[in-house]
């Protein structure tokens, strides 16, 4: 038999297979077999990394913003140039997909093109003259080494939300991706070396708790940015806040789509559709729960349903609508909840398992799946199913339906549709999400605006990318200036007025 190939760490400008033993299988889903292995860091193996970014830090934070800035733009040419080879990646590793990989990471690349602006974006203010002869002036400065921990669902995208902008800032990183499709990761980090980026500077670690765990209190890490479930969303938060880190942590997501009864049914089904079933679902902007409000509810999930019924689900290379889900223990749980759908009440109207693919037998697969008439009381309407699964619920007006997506403990993405202004202005005013669509379902704002939600969906203050990805990765020094002249006014013990 021959041997898998091994997945290691990228430290300080070149693979490193590192102390630890330990290894986690990864797998080609549409095939349902394990293709290679990566590697899982140790605490000694995270002290590697961090020391590399430590010692890198110095020379990247002085190096010129114009020598910074040429770095990301030849990174930004060499990935618009060989995005394919990433996409390829991550079909291979996820399973979406190539048109999704492909979307994943042109707007990856929207935030490399955001960060190539950080001379400008992170340019001070100046007062002049604040009290006679005194200046006031505000630096931003880089923070030092960052750590950022990254999900399944988005092995490029997701990397590229944080590591450009924060290394354009001037900061070293060590990214942790997760440990199911680490490769991209790996390709990313390459192409920075090839971009120009000096050894240490970037740095790839692979692996699990034991890796995030001594990231979050490791000395020398500044700040912890983190995307993935809940849970653990609130355990980064907690830990690495505790040990006096930076925190951003973006965590789960149960989104809503409301549809009023003079919506368009045809552009409701088919963005429900999009929206619903796209990467199999597993996007923590995919709409989980559709809201009809009355009358249109037959209507919608009639045009849902034939939509459906036309999804070609298969191999992410054989130009499919879907891929298969990312392991066989998450394709198992998510086809759980078609039982207990109907345990609780619902219908099923289109029942994804076992359906044919364009694939192999082996992988992960989970047709597309719908619910109607869904309980509000229901784990299927409450948890995070993160599959190819939609949910309808039927509600009797537009107060009922905010109120139920008020309610929820996630407030990631949502959206209404509806050709009523007045409808629409009074949602984006009233509905307590963090990013909102109107006629548009899945609202992830562009690179120069920010990513993040609310609730249980964001633990912290900052969210992704944009402005808020600015604040996040520099911290402002002000300063007080005063060249002498010869009025200064000797000794004086009273807290300094201005005059
Ligand atoms: P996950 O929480 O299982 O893992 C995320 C990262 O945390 C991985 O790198 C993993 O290795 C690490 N990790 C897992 N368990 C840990 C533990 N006990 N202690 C320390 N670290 C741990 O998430 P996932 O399954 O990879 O990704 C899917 C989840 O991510 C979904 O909940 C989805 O909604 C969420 N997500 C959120 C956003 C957002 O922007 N809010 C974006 C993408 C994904």
């Amino acid at each position: 038999m021959t041997e898998l190939p091994l997945i290691t760490h990228w430290v300080d400008g070149a693979p490193l297979r590192g102390a630890s033993t330990r290894t986690a299988p990864v797998f080609n889903p549409a095939l349902g077999a394990v293709a290679k292995n990566v590697i899982l860091a140790s605490a000694t193996d995270v002290d590697t990394a961090v020391a590399s970014a430590h010692a890198a830090y110095p020379l990247w934070r002085d190096t010129s913003q114009a020598k910074r800035q040429g770095v990301m733009f030849n990174f930004r040419e060499l990935l618009n140039a060989r995005k394919g080879e990433l996409a390829d990646i991550l079909t291979a590793e996820h399973g979406k997909v190539t048109s999704d990989a492909l979307g994943e990471i042109a707007r990856g690349l929207e935030v490399v093109e955001f960060a190539l602006g950080m001379p400008h974006l992170s340019k001070g203010e100046y007062s002049e003259n604040v009290s006679t002869g005194v200046d006031v002036y505000t630096l931003r400065q880089p923070l030092g080494v960052v750590g950022i921990i990254s999900p399944f669902n988005f092995p490029a995208m997701v990397p590229l939300w944080f590591f450009p902008i924060a290394i354009a800032a001037g900061n070293t990183v060590v990214l942790k991706p997760s440990e199911k499709d680490p490769s991209a990761s790996n390709w990313m980090a390459a192409l920075m070396t090839e971009a120009g980026l000096p050894a240490g500077v970037f740095n790839v670690l692979h692996g699990d708790k034991e890796a995030v765990d001594a990231l979050l209190v490791h000395p020398d890490v500044q700040a912890i940015s983190f995307v993935g479930s809940t849970p653990i969303a609130q355990y980064i938060y907690e830990t690495a806040a505790h040990h006096g880190k930076r925190v951003q942590a973006l965590g789960g997501a149960k989104n809503h789509m409301l549809v009023l009864p003079d919506a368009d049914l045809d552009l409701a089904a088919d963005a429900a559709v999009n929206a619903g079933f796209g990467s199999a679902g597993e996007r923590c902007m995919a709409i989980s729960v559709v809201v009809a409000v009355e009358p249109v509810a037959d209507d919608l999930v009639a045009k849902i349903t034939a939509r459906l019924k036309s999804l070609k689900v298969g191999d992410g290379m054989r130009g499919c609508d879907m891929g298969p889900l990312i392991t066989k223990v998450h394709r198992d749980k998510v086809a759980s909840y078609i039982d207990l759908a109907q345990t609780d009440g619902a219908e099923v109207v289109v029942d994804g398992r076992g359906i044919e693919v364009d694939g192999d037998a082996s992988g992960f697969w989970l047709g597309p799946t719908l619910f109607d008439k869904v309980s509000t009381d229901s784990d299927v309407y409450l948890d995070e199913i993160f599959g190819p699964v939609l949910s309808i619920v039927r509600v009797a007006s537009y107060a009922e339906g905010l109120d139920l997506i008020n309610r929820s403990r996630y407030g990631n993405g949502t959206a209404i549709f509806t050709n009523d202004g007045g409808a629409a202005r009074r949602f984006q005013n009233e509905v307590q999400v963090g990013m909102v669509g109107i006629n548009v379902p899945i609202p992830v704002p562009v690179a120069y605006h920010s990513f993040g939600g609310w609730k249980d969906s964001l633990f912290g203050d900052a969210k992704a990318y944009g402005p808020a990805g600015i604040a996040f990765y520099t911290r402002e020094k002000a300063i007080t200036s005063r060249w002498l002249d010869p009025s200064h006014g000797g000794i004086n013990l009273g807290f300094p007025q201005n005059a």
